[in-house]
């Protein structure tokens, strides 16, 4: 039993058939979800205009191809030739420094910048902050003190101006989070092995660098990957693989809870029914999984509590692409949490993404909100677009209305990371030995983009085969 619809129970209930039938295992298998469709985050609306189409992303808008998750089970699911890259031409992402934009410097390998020349030019830090980055070279790695900050971190190598002004807005950005809460163990663990490896964040990455460049394979197109009509294609083709396995596919579900029955479980759901399983993958965002495990143990239930997740927004506008006084030129921006913008970041997804938008037109994706901003924000989609529409007037001197907006509102949504999420990872794994045929999925624990989800899917099926090895029988 699966509960949770998203893409890591998607995951986990199609790698759990594969793997039975590998093994001839007559396994049945249920998945729950408790809204009326399948995808959790990912969503994609596909509109038809002026004889095109705009495909508009609520959640994730493409998936980072060098994680191999993703790509692996696209094949499988025969969308391998449907996978897009970014649009090949353009170069720049910006930064807002000083309410304008700067592009971000050349030569950032593993987001760490690389390229002396290029770090001397850019507008984004002072002579001083230059001078302070320089230390990374000089800085003898820190003896261990448990776990670091990210900004912590980043600020004792390179310098506080250097991580507000450049490594925050894209480092926490992906988190929506706090850059001095969250953890750097958990989030950017290769930081902290370059340090103590290369003695330095710069020479490290660019060893990393050479080493990738060196085994990265011809075919790879682009970082990030998306299928041609959106990422709903992800989740579409999984669910027509699931019912053409006979998977039971309840949509509009609701658990409740999970009790002790025998060697197995009893799953509540919101209607009364009580359904049977031999294991269940919790699958849902970990303060819903920690809910479920409430009556089953109090302890497991809230070291899932523990950990937090910040809410946001996606706002899409759709403009003539003639009524933009600024040419789209880059991927987008990111914006530095001390510019004290309730905007974190804006894509140009027409430009990064061509297909998205029919000729003429353009179509450019406003986030709002993050971690401890939140009561900041009116999360309702009036004040969303307007507050969408302000940033882009502010930014890119945008003043027409748009043709065309969407808002979707993600309530709790980013896990974050923060200080002690190893510890509360050791933790849960340590309690889950107590339950034999339950694991946990999804974004709250190893990794919140698409491939980890999918990886947490397959290894979470992988662990529900115990149950069914010699051992345990
Ligand atoms: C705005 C935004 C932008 C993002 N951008 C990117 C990106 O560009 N690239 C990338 O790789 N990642 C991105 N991410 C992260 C990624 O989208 C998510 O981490 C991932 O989709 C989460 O998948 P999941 O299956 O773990 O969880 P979810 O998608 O949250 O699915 C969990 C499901 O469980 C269901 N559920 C909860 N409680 C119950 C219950 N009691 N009973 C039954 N069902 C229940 C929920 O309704 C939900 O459908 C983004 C996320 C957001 C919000």
């Amino acid at each position: 039993m699966i509960i949770g619809g998203g893409v890591a129970g998607l995951s986990a209930a199609y790698y759990a058939i594969k793997k039975a039938q590998e093994r001839s295992l007559p396994i049945r298998v249920s998945l729950l979800e408790k809204e009326a469709r399948w995808g959790g985050k990912i969503v994609t609306e596909r509109i038809a205009f002026d004889g095109g189409h705009f495909i508009i992303e609520g959640g994730p808008d493409a998936f980072l191809a060098t994680k191999p998750w993703g790509v692996a089970l696209c094949k499988e699911l025969g969308l391998g030739e449907r996978l897009q890259g970014v649009n090949p031409r353009l170069k720049n992402t910006y930064v807002l420094h000083r309410n304008r934009l700067a592009p971000l410097p050349d030569g950032l390998a593993l987001m760490i910048p690389t390229n002396a020349q290029a770090i001397l030019k850019s507008p984004l830090i002072s002579w001083i902050g230059k001078a302070r980055m320089g230390f990374d070279f000089l800085l003898p790695p820190a003896p261990a003190n448990g776990d670091e900050s990210l900004g912590s971190f980043i600020s004792r190598r390179l310098g506080r101006e250097a991580y507000e002004n450049l490594i925050e807005p894209l480092m926490s950005g992906i988190y929506a989070g706090d850059g001095d809460a969250l953890s750097l163990a958990a989030t950017f663990p290769y930081l902290r092995d370059l340090e103590l490896k290369y003695g330095s964040l710069a020479r490290g990455a660019l060893i990393m660098r050479k080493q990738s460049n060196g085994k990265s394979s011809p075919s790879a197109r682009s970082a990030f990957l998306t299928p041609t009509t959106g990422l709903a294609e992800i989740i579409e083709a999984l669910v027509s693989r699931l019912q053409a396995d006979h998977v039971d596919l309840r949509l509009g579900t609701s658990a409740t809870g999970l009790s002790q029955s025998g060697r197995g479980y009893l799953v509540h759901l919101e209607s009364g029914e009580v359904l049977p399983a031999d294991g269940v993958i919790l699958a849902a965002p970990a303060y819903a999984s920690g809910h479920l495990m409430a009556p089953l143990d109090a302890e497991l239930a809230a070291v899932l509590r523990e950990i937090p997740y910040a809410s946001t927004a996606t706002i899409s506008l759709a403009y003539r692409a003639s009524d933009l006084p600024r040419q789209l030129d880059g991927f987008g921006y990111v914006i530095p949490r001390r510019a004290g913008r309730r905007a974190l970041a804006c894509t140009w997804t027409s430009t990064k993404f061509p297909h998205r938008a029919p000729d003429a037109y353009a179509l450019l994706r406003v986030f709002i909100g993050r971690a401890g901003q939140e009561e900041a924000i009116p999360w309702n989609e009036e004040a969303l677009v307007r507050l969408a529409r302000e940033e882009l007037q502010q930014t890119l001197e945008i003043t027409a209305d748009p043709l065309i907006s969407r808002v979707f509102v993600w309530e709790n949504s980013m896990p974050q990371y923060n200080l002690g999420h190893p510890t509360r990872l050791a933790r849960l794994s340590e309690l889950l030995q107590q339950h034999p045929g339950l694991a946990l999925a999804g974004n709250g624990y190893r990794g919140i983009g698409i491939p980890d989800c999918i990886h947490s899917g397959e290894l979470a099926a992988e662990t529900l085969m115990a149950l069914w090895s010699p051992r345990t029988e």
